[in-house]
C-alpha cells in the first residue's frame, strides 16, 4: 500500500534532484498530499497527481510530515559515505520489493538493505536486525559444540 504525506510549509517544492538548488517542478500549497516513494536522509521522492498533471520528484523532509517510527528512518543516523564524505543515502529497503538484494543461502529469506551513496555509488550492505540476532544465536550454539 502506498503511503502518503502532507505538504507543512506554505510552499512545497518538488525540485527535480534532491538538492536545496534542483529544478522545480511544482509548487504545492500546505495540506496537498503527495504520495511517498522513497526516503532519504534529506529528501524525499514523492508523486503529485491530479486531473492534469502527474509529476514524481524530490521534497526535503523538513517540507513534509514523514510518518515517526519508520523502519526506514535508520537513515538519519547514518554517517556519512566512508569513501566521498557525502550525507546524501539512497536507502532500498524490504518494502521496496524488487529492489531489495537477497543474499543467497547462508540467511535464507532474509533481505538485505542496501544504501547507496549518492556521492559516489558506495554501495554498503547491512541485515535487519531480527536476521542479526537469529544468526548471533547460531554462533552462540555452534560455540558451544
Ligand atoms: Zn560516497
Amino acid at each position: 500500500m502506498a503511503d502518503f504525506v502532507k505538504v507543512t510549509v506554505p510552499t512545497g517544492k518538488i525540485r527535480q534532484e534532491p538538492k536545496p538548488d534542483g529544478h522545480v517542478l511544482l509548487e504545492l500549497k500546505a495540506g496537498q498530499e503527495l504520495e511517498l516513494l522513497e526516503r532519504q536522509r534529506r529528501y524525499s521522492r514523492v508523486r503529485y497527481r491530479d486531473h492534469f498533471q502527474d509529476i514524481t520528484g524530490w521534497i526535503a523532509n523538513v517540507a513534509i510530515n514523514l510518518p515517526k517510527g519508520n523502519h526506514e528512518s535508520i537513515t538519519d543516523d547514518l554517517p556519512s559515505c566512508p569513501f566521498c564524505g557525502s550525507e546524501t543515502w539512497l536507502e532500498k529497503g524490504i518494502r521496496t520489493g524488487g529492489n531489495s538484494l537477497l543474499i543467497g543461502n547462508l540467511f535464507s529469506g532474509d533481505y538485505a538493505h542496501s544504501r547507496i551513496c549518492l556521492g559516489c555509488g558506495y554501495i554498503q550492505l547491512h541485515i535487519s536486525s531480527s536476521a542479526l540476532r537469529r544468526i548471533q544465536a547460531e554462533q552462540e550454539r555452534q560455540a558451544r559444540e
